[in-house]
């Protein structure tokens, strides 16, 4: 097993090689030195998905949602408290499905909010409606693939 994972910079979007050890350091990127990990959510869109999706080792929780969806606005601070426990060993990122209809498509959602989650490029859980943030990461841990 190789003992670095490549991380997506959630500013840039830069892939860095980050050593496993070094993953609880703070780490920060190599290209634009902001912290790989802020404990929030980062905003995706068609440009900058992939490099989180399928370019990055970590696996991707994303929240799919919409500004007039009154469920979605209710569990933004649910995710947002969310991210602050699973980094770093999970991102966590929103596409706003009325400004990325491309992304929401592509990955048929139906209804928001949806959660979907990405380990190595492949989906491996989804599920629509919202949620508290104990019961997001506990879903997110139970349906993490292991390493
Ligand atoms: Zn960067």
């Amino acid at each position: 097993m190789d003992d670095s994972l490549k991380v997506a910079c959630p500013q840039c979007h830069a892939l860095n090689r980050v050593p496993l050890l070094r993953l609880d350091e703070a780490p920060t990127c190599g290209r634009c030195r902001k912290p790989l990990f802020a404990g929030h959510p980062v905003v995706l869109g068609v440009d900058s998905f992939a490099a989180h999706q399928s370019r990055s080792d970590l696996p991707l929780l994303v929240d799919f949602w919409a500004p007039w969806c009154q469920p979605c606005l209710m569990m933004a601070p649910n995710f947002e408290a969310a991210a602050g426990e699973l980094e770093p060993n999970v991102r966590l990122a929103k596409v706003d499905t009325q400004s990325e209809p491309t992304l929401a498509q592509q990955f048929g959602i139906r209804s928001i909010p949806t959660l979907v989650l990405f380990a190595r490029g492949q989906e491996v859980a989804r599920k629509a409606g919202a949620m508290g943030a104990l019961d997001i990461i506990r879903w997110t841990q139970a349906n993490l693939p292991r390493r």
